[in-house]
């Protein structure tokens, strides 16, 4: 087992002063470690005088609500002037632990596939996706001791983001699993939806316009809203997060599925997208960018993979749109990727492993 992971207090203090020597790899900490997204109703506040928005909930979708001129002034940061207040209110709880009205993402390193995992300021935990490998996942999960998985979401039935979830169903009391109907004739399907159905937990069919809460996080089911029987396309997409900070988990989602999210569910402004299928050239659509506008894009693809992910196209997409590409398996270490969110102007990012 790994010893704990590097404190963010410690590499966000080293990159702010610059008086620790870095190795190699923090230099690509520098380019992900320290975003900070000024919130658009801060900029409101101050040049139009409104009051700040219930943070707690995000407003119904509207499919036909022309771009927002507040998020067009929406101002990013490059810095961490202000992370280590936030560092400082950390010390005493676990790395994965959210300041209270916060909450985290851990972008999982799994290699090729995806495995999410999002923790609500009172501890409640969803993962989503599992990746391939259970030993993977397992070892992944030791790093973290998490006290508890609330929560399992199988957003489709590949085996690159369910083959490692029965390592979560024996490692923790698993209360409530979303999946999204879809079968599979395959070894690694029947074990999932074995181990779902032994875990005693609650099976749960989520469609378009569903909601729950893990802890007080709100969660937005913004796909499908029935089963296309393209297995991809079927993938559970979820919405969670908080003013300036909303953040899009898509699982192996396409271009068809983006465009009934833009124009059933009206899905827009996400600040960081967890790109669709990997970054395959099949999703992540111009009109999808166009209306997400992320400010991120977080790439689940294991490094030199046989499919060619992420494809070029996709990122250059996100690039020409202010995204920040940010990948989750970059060499042989774990390189998972930690969103914190303080749900108060900003978020930031860092790989809690190196
Ligand atoms: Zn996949």
């Amino acid at each position: 087992m790994k010893a704990g992971p590097t404190p963010i207090l410690d590499a966000s203090i080293a990159e702010v002063s610059g008086s620790a020597p870095v190795a190699a790899r923090r230099s690509r900490l520098a380019t992900v470690a320290r975003f900070v997204v000024v919130a658009p109703w801060l900029l409101c506040l101050l040049t139009f005088g409104c009051t700040a928005p219930d943070e707690s909930a995000r407003p119904p979708p509207d499919p036909g609500t022309a771009d927002s001129s507040l998020d067009s002034l929406a101002l990013e940061v490059v810095g961490a002037s202000d992370a280590r207040d936030d560092d400082t209110a950390h010390v005493g709880l676990p790395f994965w632990m959210p300041d209270p009205g916060g909450f985290k993402v851990f972008f999982i390193d799994v290699g090729q596939g995806d495995a999410t995992i999002v923790i609500a300021d009172d501890g409640t935990t969803m993962l989503v996706d599992g990746g391939r490998n259970s030993t993977l996942l397992a070892t992944r999960l030791q790093s973290f001791q998490l006290k508890n998985i609330d929560v399992i979401v199988a957003t489709h039935a590949d085996s690159d983001h369910i083959g490692g979830l029965v390592a979560a169903f024996a490692a923790f009391d698993v209360k409530t699993v979303y999946w999204n109907g879809g079968k599979k004739e395959t070894e690694v399907f029947n074990a999932f939806l074995n181990a779902a159905t032994n875990e005693g937990a609650k099976l749960v069919t989520p469609r378009r316009g569903d909601s729950f809460k893990l802890g007080n996080l709100p969660v937005d089911v913004v796909h499908p809203a029935a089963l296309s029987g393209n297995h991809n396309d079927d993938s559970i997409v979820l919405q969670t997060g908080c003013s300036g900070s909303w953040v899009l988990l898509t699982g192996d989602a396409e271009a068809n599925a983006e465009k009934e999210m833009l124009t059933k569910f009206g899905i827009s402004d996400i600040d960081v997208l967890k790109v669709g299928h990997h970054g395959s050239k099949s999703g992540t659509s111009q009109p999808f960018v166009d209306a997400l506008k992320p400010k991120h894009g977080i790439i689940s693809a294991g490094r030199d993979n046989a499919y060619g992910h992420p494809d070029a196209a996709v990122t250059g997409r996100l690039k020409k749109a202010g995204a920040e590409i940010i990948e989750t398996d970059l060499d042989e270490n774990d390189d998972t990727v930690m969103m914190t969110a303080t749900c108060k102007l900003k978020y930031t990012f860092s790989r809690p492993f190196w």
